[in-house]
């Protein structure tokens, strides 16, 4: 009798362990996920946008694409208009399409509305790609595009030719993005800060991390990671932009993304 109630109590104990274990894997699953808080307070440093707002289980960031930061592609009478500043001699406004016509365009406000995950979430497997056009938006409103050219090839010397001063250039519809490093905002802000968010929802920051530049070698193939952040304590999945190819986004998005209404 008494053999028994102790495997009785063995088993018991057992039972509680199991359960005790299972709750706190699951502590650490949403501790993964559990930011909410923290994305609010990210939510704050967004400016020069439209409006910001959360519904239920998403954040819905409208913005009309118009840089804060001086350009070359500004229309002259702009009071941000500035003639190219930076060191490529080939710098050109002239902007020649995959069709073979050269336009040289003024910047347009084009309003895209961003609705992303509030909580957004990793995909393990047939992770989406990120499509040409916007895929996320920065602190400042302008949109980030992938590392790709109009033609899906990666970016090359004719669109670098294009880059103005700040590191970003309109599309052919004349939406202002950046493919690569907004210095703009990594020297306002620092080239460790946050910088933005994709349309999954994970935060982008700039190339350093703990004093150190990361390159794409040390990101995985969507060219990011998990870890803690200064903006999310309980850490996060996030982007970095790199100095190298393919500069914000590898091979599409880590987590589920949201919707782009143009
Ligand atoms: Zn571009
Ligand atoms: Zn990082």
């Amino acid at each position: 009798m008494k053999k028994i109630k102790k495997s009785t109590s063995y088993t018991l104990l057992f039972v509680i362990l199991t359960a005790f274990i299972a709750s706190s894997c699951i502590d650490d699953h949403l501790g993964r996920g559990n930011n909410i808080g923290a994305m609010k307070k990210v939510l704050k440093k967004f400016y020069n946008v439209e409006s910001i707002e959360i519904v239920k289980d998403t954040i819905i960031i409208t913005t009309l694409d118009l840089p804060d930061h001086t350009s070359p592609f500004y229309e002259e009478s702009n009071p941000l208009f500035e003639e190219y500043t930076g060191d490529n001699p080939d710098f050109s406004t002239e902007i020649t399409l995959p069709t073979g016509v050269t336009i040289d365009p003024d910047l347009m406000a084009t309003e895209f509305v961003f609705k992303l995950p509030l909580r957004p979430k990793e995909v393990e497997s047939d992770n989406q790609p990120t499509n040409l056009g916007p895929i996320g938006v920065a602190l400042n409103g302008v949109v980030f595009f992938n590392q790709f050219n109009g033609r899906r090839e990666l970016l090359d010397q004719r669109e670098f030719n294009n880059t103005d001063q700040w590191n970003g250039h309109p599309s052919p519809r004349l939406s202002y993005h950046y493919h690569i490093e907004p210095i703009w905002l990594t020297q306002n802000m620092g080239s460790d800060a946050l910088l933005g968010v994709l349309l999954d929802g994970f935060p982008v920051y700039g190339p350093v991390e703990d004093g150190v530049t990361l390159t794409s070698d040390d990101l995985d193939e969507f060219h990011g990671h998990f870890g803690k952040t200064a903006d999310f304590r309980k850490g996060i999945y996030h982007y970095h932009f790199t100095e190298d190819a393919p500069w914000l986004n590898g091979d599409g998005y880590k987590g589920t993304p949201g919707i782009l209404i143009e």
